[in-house]
């Protein structure tokens, strides 16, 4: 069955900067040339994350580069019915269940340090060790909620980045799908809206390719299908291969943009980094719509350099 709905789902966490910048306009592209529709949802559920303000930046952002979605903007802080309706589901089916471990009762119980995933799954503390959630509150704690995870391998069959398969037993043992401040967790909350939305295609940063296996199994348990096809695209780096940040300079979008660089000469080299034209030089959305080819796009993490830089500052 060919996907027809996507989302832009951006956090309003900071800024929109050009790595965020290139997986959007790589989803947007690729909704132009396969028809799909673009849905627009901000994921403002980080609470002391979220900075005000922020979602408007980022929609002005990516709208002045030339992107386009359908409205109304969903906010996830609006839906939190579904995510409850959703957990309550979990517990009873016995799947979910209260949590009163802090980050530092799970570093101590955490294995070996040198196993990397196994120190950093959940060692299952509280697992079958309260009733309910009143017998959880009941330690005077505060109590969020995880979702158990099987031991056997999710594959994730991602259209860009290939193959991949979790244990999440091992990657990350059973997660929280409810925090302590009462607001979903992010990997439910994905879930419950990209299947009420009926999105059928995801496309985002591969820092997320572990997150799809783990909202494959919740869509499992909650019986959503079909599972959407995914599109996991390498993240855009410094030069010393560290994901793109404030220590490798201002790189947000609207830092350029208040020094007057235009969206054609961003757009440039969001395209040139994604193969989709040889050379830095502007280019419009338009022009980039006509080309784009999802087989063009490296397979390889993107590295800032200098010269990009200099690209878009240096006239
Ligand atoms: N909000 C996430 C981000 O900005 C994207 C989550 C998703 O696409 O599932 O990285």
């Amino acid at each position: 069955m060919p996907e027809s709905i996507t989302r832009l789902a951006p956090s309003p966490t900071g800024a929109l900067h050009l790595g965020n910048a290139r997986t959007f306009l790589v989803n947007w592209l690729l909704a132009r040339r396969y028809g799909w529709r673009v849905l627009m949802r901000v994921e403002d559920l980080d609470g002391p994350r979220v900075k005000k303000g922020s979602d408007r930046k980022m929609l002005d952002e990516l709208a002045w580069l030339g992107l386009t979605w359908e409205t109304p903007v969903v906010y996830q802080s609006q839906r939190a019915e579904f995510y409850r309706s959703a957990l309550e589901s979990l517990i009873k089916s016995g799947w979910a269940y209260p949590c009163v471990c802090s980050r530092k009762d799970i570093r101590q119980a955490g294995g070996a340090p040198h196993e990397d995933d196994a120190a950093e799954a959940y060692p299952g503390t509280c697992r079958g060790r309260f009733r309910d959630a009143s017998d959880a509150a009941a330690t005077g704690r505060p109590v969020a909620w995880r979702v158990r995870v099987t031991n056997e391998p999710i594959a994730v069959a991602d259209r860009f980045a290939s193959v991949k398969t979790y244990n999440l037993a091992k990657t990350c043992g059973d997660f929280v799908i409810f925090k302590t401040d009462g607001l979903a967790a992010y990997q439910l909350a994905v879930v419950v809206d990209d299947s009420q939305a009926g999105v059928d295609a995801i496309v985002r940063g591969d820092d997320l390719l572990e997150s799809a296996a783990r909202q494959i199994h919740l869509r499992r348990l909650l019986g959503l299908s079909p599972q959407p096809a995914h599109w996991h695209l390498p993240l855009v780096v410094g030069p010393d291969g560290k994901r793109l940040a404030k220590r490798h300079g201002d790189t947000r979008l609207e830092y350029y943009r208040s020094r007057g660089v235009s969206p054609e000469r961003i757009l440039g080299l969001l395209a040139f980094w994604s193969g989709i034209i040889d050379r830095r030089r502007d280019a419009s959305i338009g022009e980039l719509s006509a080309v784009f080819d999802i087989s063009k796009v490296p397979r390889e993490r993107i590295i800032f350099t200098r010269q990009d830089d200099q690209f878009l500052c240096g006239g």
